[in-house]
């Protein structure tokens, strides 16, 4: 790929979708480094491992999905339907999954700590609220938390919820893909074979 052409490609993902990437996957003969390292708000990433195992999410809740298919669970309802694992929640859980690994990819724990809050966020009721681990203030992607940075938590209703039973069946997925073995390989420059 040319200079110019990875440059803007990498360029766009900062407003596009709000990662920097560290790092970078490039063929024998681009040497781009001189070029881009004069713009010092870009950072590169190997991005390509990345998008791997955030498919990998998606792919074994939908497995999960289809597994459970006639199945009740603990509250007596099937695992689909209005306010359970619909194909929407599967692929919110898996943006924010990937999000979080791009953006915590210089430490494991740092990693880990940004795929659970996903998880206690949507198993979080009006009950039960479960945000102590989402990023605060106004510009945090969590309602919640940002309710709390303009003093409305009080008035906070929690929509759609995802019952327990649903949270229950996704958790072990959710501990299996954050698991150190798994968020190691998204760490840093640990290299994976195309
Ligand atoms: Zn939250």
């Amino acid at each position: 790929m040319e200079v110019d052409g990875m440059k803007e490609i990498f360029q766009r993902s900062v407003p596009q979708r709000n990662a920097k990437y560290i790092k970078y996957i490039g063929d024998g003969d681009t040497k781009p480094s001189q070029s881009l390292s004069k713009d010092s708000t870009i950072f590169y990433r190997k991005v390509e491992c990345v998008g791997h195992i955030q498919k990998r999410m998606g792919a074994r809740l939908r497995k999960l999905k289809t597994m459970n298919r006639g199945k009740k669970l603990s509250d007596g309802k099937s695992i689909s339907g209005k306010n359970r694992l619909t194909d929407k929640f599967i692929d919110t859980i898996t943006t924010y999954y990937g999000n979080a690994i791009r953006q915590n990819n210089s430490s494991v724990s740092d990693m880990r700590q940004a795929i659970w809050p996903i998880y206690c966020h949507y198993r979080s009721t009006d009950e039960e609220p479960m945000h102590h681990f989402c990023p605060i203030g106004d510009t945090s992607w969590c309602k919640y938390q940002k309710a709390v940075a303009t003093n409305s938590a009080s008035l906070f209703k929690h929509k759609n919820i995802v019952p327990i039973a649903v949270m229950d069946e996704i958790k072990p997925i959710i501990a299996e893909l954050s698991a150190p073995k798994i968020a190691e390989k998204n760490v840093g420059g640990k290299t994976q074979k195309r």
